[in-house]
């Protein structure tokens, strides 16, 4: 590789890493006492021993983010957040009483139009089927009863294609709850553990 491309490739990484920690880190520095934690929207989407695992081993995120399809992934947000010039990528959050606990869920969406009570999330894919994936569509009705709004869109990207998807089923409050309170492991048992990146040192995988 020559040095310019590893250039650029150190520029992406370390764009990932303010996007996807630092801002997190940082978010959750400033939470007051009043919050007993944090659960972040992805967490809820995806298998509860992921983020143990991460925790325990934190450069098991790196090899997820040198995948190339995760870079090039990255590529299309970024190309994207210059379309939505009207919106810049921040944090969402609320806070829900959880069988006496205070939970604060928090999440930064891809994209969020109060101006078309929307919020679109993008993915980059190997193919597309002919409905969204199921875990991608919690995400964005997540995403939806955090920022508040009617709608929500998941955009996916192939190398050769593309294709959008309504979503306008709304979770309540409840809804949410239910999905804190009832998080297993993994959280898709019929294909998780199959795709997931850190079977080799999981306990259950
Ligand atoms: S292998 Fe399965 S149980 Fe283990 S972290 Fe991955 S998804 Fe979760």
């Amino acid at each position: 590789m020559t040095d310019l491309f590893n250039n650029f490739l150190a520029w992406l990484q370390n764009t990932m890493n303010y996007k996807y920690e630092t801002k997190r880190i940082e978010f959750q520095e400033d939470v007051g006492d009043d919050v007993d934690r944090v659960i972040w929207i992805h967490e809820l989407c995806e298998c509860p021993e992921k983020a143990r695992l991460e925790n325990y081993f934190p450069p098991l995120i790196w090899t997820v983010r040198f995948k190339p399809a995760v870079m090039l992934g990255e590529l299309i947000h970024i190309a994207l957040e210059k379309w939505s010039l009207e919106y810049t990528p921040q944090i969402y959050h609320k806070t829900l009483d959880v069988d006496g606990e205070r939970v604060m869920v928090a999440g930064m969406p891809d994209y969020v139009s109060k101006a078309c009570d929307a919020v679109v999330d993008f993915k980059y894919s190997a193919h597309i089927g002919q409905e969204p994936l199921q875990h991608h569509v919690l995400q964005v009705q997540l995403y939806m009863w955090l920022c508040d709004v009617k709608h929500g869109e998941l955009w996916y990207f192939t190398h050769d294609s593309f294709k959008s998807f309504g979503i306008d089923i709304p979770l309540s409050d409840e809804n949410v709850m239910q999905e804190i309170r009832h998080r297993s492991t993994p959280r898709w048992p019929e294909w998780e553990c199959k795709y997931c990146e850190y079977r080799q040192l999981c306990r259950y995988g």
